[in-house]
């Protein structure tokens, strides 16, 4: 979160576009934070990307590239992605590896396992200012495993900062 995750897949559709790929950008159905049909960094760039909730819908759509945004909320599994994948289509995946919890959030381990380019994404963490905040620390209670926020709910943390705030060492 706030690592700028969502501006690294706008920039990467725009730059396939360029090599005269046909793009296209997934996002799941429930986030619909800034909008609907649409992907929207945090500086105001976007691009239109189709809402689906199953890993199986993008298999209806034809392609060369598939760059998928917040993986960790679609259902499903990876298998759709591998059998397109065998027949030479790209993909570029982003999403968040772990919860609030510390664990792996939806199918990212799968993906991760299969993925062979990974590039892990720091925030700066929100108490100590540090430049490895990797987990996310939820500030309010949480009833799921999903609930889906942004800044008002979620902040990124170091590791050190996430352990104090578990054990209440530090408050916000
Ligand atoms: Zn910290």
């Amino acid at each position: 979160m706030r690592c700028g995750k969502t501006q690294k897949i706008i920039d990467e559709a725009n730059r396939q576009k360029i090599a005269g790929k046909k793009v296209l950008v997934f996002k799941p159905l429930m986030d619909n934070r800034f909008s609907d049909n649409h992907l929207i960094d945090r500086n105001g760039n976007e691009i239109s990307a189709v809402n689906i909730e199953n890993i199986d819908e993008i298999k209806k759509f034809d392609a060369d590239v598939y760059l998928i945004d917040e993986f960790q909320f679609l259902q499903g599994d990876i298998k759709a992605i591998q059998e397109l994948e065998s027949k030479g289509k790209k993909f570029f995946i982003a999403g968040l590896n772990l919860t609030t919890e510390k664990k792996p959030f939806g199918k990212m381990g799968d993906i991760l396992c299969c993925a062979d380019n990974i590039q892990m994404m720091t925030s700066i963490c929100e108490v100590c200012k540090s430049e490895n905040a990797t987990y996310s620390y939820c500030k309010i209670e949480k009833t799921g495993d999903i609930l889906v926020g942004g800044d008002d709910i979620y902040i990124p943390v170091c590791n050190q900062c996430y352990n104090k705030l578990v054990s209440g060492e530090i408050k916000l």
